[in-house]
């Protein structure tokens, strides 16, 4: 099946609610150019050189979104196109990329990741120190900077029951957060969770956002 054939299975399959972002990471540019042909805007990368690349060779009002491991010392190459950035997993780049953003005349848009998974290999917060994170956020003065949700992935395994249980982990940590701390900031809304092996669990345990790559583009030979 192509692109196009792959992408319509997925929307059908996905609430309207549901935002999809295309992971194109290590594909060719005309793999996106297809899928923008037939709508799709949203696109997830998890390289700077490569996501810098891609966005100066494809359409601009595509929306760009960093999903892999952001280095502070990289921060600057994105911060003046990149609309949100999923993995923000420490005070020191949130910082960074305020000042980036500032030096752009942005807001940035930022998700906190949550290590969710029973993996040892995953970044992201401790679920335990979340609060305090936002706590010494909201207190900075990081005007440049919104915190716009939660990002986490699950372990990487057949257990349904056990992915579930940490997506809800996030969407519950989610719930706690907007309740005490963001009930007045309409842009904290989303909860990224789910990829091509997991999304539809991850919208049954309210996901806002799924992050697909191999499903619309085929298998990846690295990650
Ligand atoms: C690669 C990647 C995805 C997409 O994975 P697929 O299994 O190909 O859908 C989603 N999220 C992150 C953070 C990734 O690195």
């Amino acid at each position: 099946m192509g692109i196009k054939e792959n992408l319509k299975n997925i929307l059908s399959d996905i609430p309207s609610n549901v935002q999809l972002v295309a992971v194109s990471k290590t594909k060719p540019n005309n793999f996106i150019q297809e899928a923008y042909d037939v709508g799709q805007r949203v696109f997830g990368e998890n390289k700077v050189q490569e996501l810098v690349k891609k966005h100066e060779d494809l359409p601009k009002d595509i929306q760009w979104h960093f999903i892999g491991h952001l280095q502070s010392n990289k921060v600057k190459y994105i911060a003046p196109f990149i609309s949100l950035i999923h993995g923000v997993d420490s005070l020191k780049l949130l910082k960074t990329i305020n000042k980036e953003a500032k030096k752009n005349n942005r807001v940035i848009s930022c998700l906190l990741q949550v290590h969710i998974a029973q993996e040892q290999t995953k970044f992201g917060f401790d679920s335990n120190d979340v609060e305090k994170i936002v706590q010494e956020i909201l207190s900075s003065d990081l005007s440049n900077i919104n915190i716009c949700g939660l990002m986490g992935m699950a372990s990487y395994v057949n257990d349904e029951e056990k992915i579930k249980s940490e997506f809800n982990v996030l969407k519950e940590l989610f719930n706690h957060l907007k309740n005490d701390y963001f009930s007045d900031k309409s842009y904290f809304k989303e909860i990224s969770m789910g990829m091509s092996g997991d999304y539809k669990l991850a919208i049954d345990s309210g996901s806002t956002m799924v992050r697909i790559g191999s499903t619309i583009f085929g298998q990846r030979t690295y990650l």
